[in-house]
């Protein structure tokens, strides 16, 4: 289906994509990778009168690092995270761009555009959130960050007022002897999960010190699960901690049952799922190169 008419802007700056969609109201929407958007507008479930497009920004697709974190530009693709060796610093950061559906879409889709989609089945929130993340947000009364938990309010709802958009995205690069690991369960590549795991880790020896653990695709918003990091923290990896850990995440999922599985049947899937990135998780933060590529049905 073709989308309803619209008017198309072509922003020359950042600056000037605020100014547009202050001065041209609700009916404005930017337009960055166009992967969500577009086919949201050939549905026709979005219709809006004037597109302002950020793909002719120059300086807006970066990975750059600083003081100690990644910062990435809005407009930076999926593939160019992907390929990055800076990215690879952050192996959980890698695993999630590579994995992101298909080529096609890597090529076109962007980070900053996939955390304000704030899709409940998009990877990209779910990852960033076991990382100390940061988002840059561009207003016509100027720039603030905010941290990613209180950036994404609900499904399809962020912090963003309607004139302001993302700019940049901040994430620390955890200590050493830290690991982390994404892994999704999906039916083909260019799909949307049908569950996912992100653990992130921080070990002494075989103790774990710090545990960050949150699952996508099982409620309206990525869910920390607090306590399946409790179960981790200050233990080593025995049977009985790592069973705590997956019910703790079985119990905090809150899945619908859709075509892709039932309620049920998401909740025993997640916790198998926080297994095995915890293992993986675990190998890559003592130093070991592990590869983790997400599992099709
Ligand atoms: C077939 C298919 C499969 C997919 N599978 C997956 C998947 O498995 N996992 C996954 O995570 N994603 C998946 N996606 C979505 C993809 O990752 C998109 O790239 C992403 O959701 C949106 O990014 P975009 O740059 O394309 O944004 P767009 O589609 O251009 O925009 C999305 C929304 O964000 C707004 N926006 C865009 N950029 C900004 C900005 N800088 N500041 C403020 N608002 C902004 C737009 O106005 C729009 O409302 C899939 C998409 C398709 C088409």
């Amino acid at each position: 289906m073709y989308p309803r008419a619209f008017h198309y802007h072509r922003a020359g700056s950042l600056t000037e994509a605020v100014t547009m969609l202050s001065q041209l109201g609700d009916d404005a929407k930017l337009l960055a990778g166009g992967q969500s958007l577009i086919p949201l507008m050939k549905l026709r479930f979005a219709n809006p009168g004037h597109l302002v497009d950020l793909n002719f920004i120059s300086g807006t697709s970066y990975i750059q690092e600083e003081d100690g974190g990644l910062r990435f530009g809005a407009l930076t693709r999926h593939a160019e995270i992907a390929d990055s060796a800076l990215a690879a610093k952050i192996p959980i950061v890698h695993d999630c761009a590579a994995g992101i559906a298909d080529v096609q879409v890597r090529n076109r889709g962007t980070i900053g555009g996939s955390l304000a989609e704030a899709d409940p089945s998009g990877d990209w929130a779910v990852v960033l959130m076991t990382l100390a993340t940061e988002v840059r947000c561009l207003g016509t009364n100027g720039e603030r960050t905010v941290p990613l938990a209180g950036f994404v309010k609900d499904a399809y709802t962020t912090a963003l007022a309607h004139d302001e958009l993302v700019s940049e995205v901040r994430v620390k690069i955890p200590a050493k002897g830290s690991g982390g690991a994404y892994i999704a369960f999906k039916r083909s590549a260019p799909v949307y999960p049908t569950a996912s795991a992100a653990v992130q880790l921080t070990m002494d020896g075989d103790v774990c010190k710090d545990a960050a653990i949150v699952l996508g695709c099982v409620g309206l918003t990525a869910i920390k699960v607090t306590d399946a990091e409790v179960a981790l923290r200050g233990h080593s990896f025995t049977d009985k901690a790592i069973k705590a850990a997956m019910e703790a995440a079985s119990a905090a999922a809150d899945p619908q049952s859709d075509m892709r599985g039932s309620a049920d049947y998401k909740r025993t899937l997640v916790g198998a799922l926080v297994k095995r990135a915890i293992e993986a998780a675990s190998h890559r933060a003592r130093g070991e190169q592990v590869e983790v590529s997400h599992i099709y049905a």
